[in-house]
């Protein structure tokens, strides 16, 4: 497998947010979102075997929750898979951040997967969603709106309304876009989209969803990387 990096710390949005986690992020993506803060991913990356990501993931215990993120995790599923569920049999608690793009019909279903649904705002990445993926869906897992503007917000909450999203997954995800030019301040000067905004939105509206902010961006300075 293609991996970009791998190391310990707070998971930072999602309903796991604030919760200690090891990140396991892989190499590639076949979008291009215009707002990605992980364009460092797209090319590059070392390989490993399973056997050695396990050994640095057993390096850094105590930590029982994992995440698989990117880049487009997915790019990789036939070694993921098989690797998921290796950490799932040593009882691990695994989430996958996935663009929603790639069928997801094959993860394991303990895998919490962390799914985008991309909006206007997204550039060419916009409409990437793979529709069959909607029953891919389970409680565990948490679908995700990036947002850029009030156009992204309208295309998020219908969406959710028109294909009953509530229902289908664990939690529903409204997330500000991050600047990608951002200041050393941990600000929400830096969301491109302010975040009082969406919550008037959300309570106006009476939309089924959480605020999510990338709290990670908030304890340390928004371009460290490696947190
Ligand atoms: S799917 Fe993720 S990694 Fe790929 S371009 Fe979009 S934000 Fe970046």
């Amino acid at each position: 497998m293609h991996l970009i990096e791998l190391y310990k710390s707070v998971q930072g949005e999602s309903s796991f947010t604030g919760v200690p986690c090891i990140f396991v992020r892989l190499a590639g993506c076949n979008l291009r979102c215009a707002w990605c803060d992980s364009e460092y991913t797209f090319t590059g990356g070392q390989p490993f075997t399973q056997d050695e990501i396990i050994a640095q993931i057993e390096a850094l215990q105590p930590c029982r929750l994992v995440e698989f993120t990117g880049g487009e995790p997915m790019l990789q599923h036939k070694e993921l898979i098989p690797l998921m569920q290796r950490l799932l049999d040593s009882n691990y608690t695994l989430m996958m951040e996935t663009s929603g793009e790639r069928p997801l019909a094959d993860v394991p279903k303990a895998v919490h997967k962390i799914v985008d649904v991309k909006c206007p705002g997204a550039g060419s990445a916009a409409n990437s969603f793979n529709m069959a993926n909607l029953d891919a869906l389970t409680p565990n897992d948490e679908v995700k709106f990036v947002l850029t503007d009030r156009t992204d917000y309208e295309f998020a909450r219908d969406f959710i309304n028109t294909n009953w999203l509530a229902p289908k997954c664990g939690e529903i995800l409204l997330s500000p876009a991050f600047s990608k030019t951002p200041t050393d301040q941990r600000s929400t000067e830096n969301a491109t989209l302010d975040p009082r905004l969406v919550v008037e939105w959300m309570l106006a509206d009476g939309l089924p969803a959480r605020l999510s902010l990338q709290i990670h961006k908030y304890i340390w300075e928004p371009r460290k990387k490696g947190v």
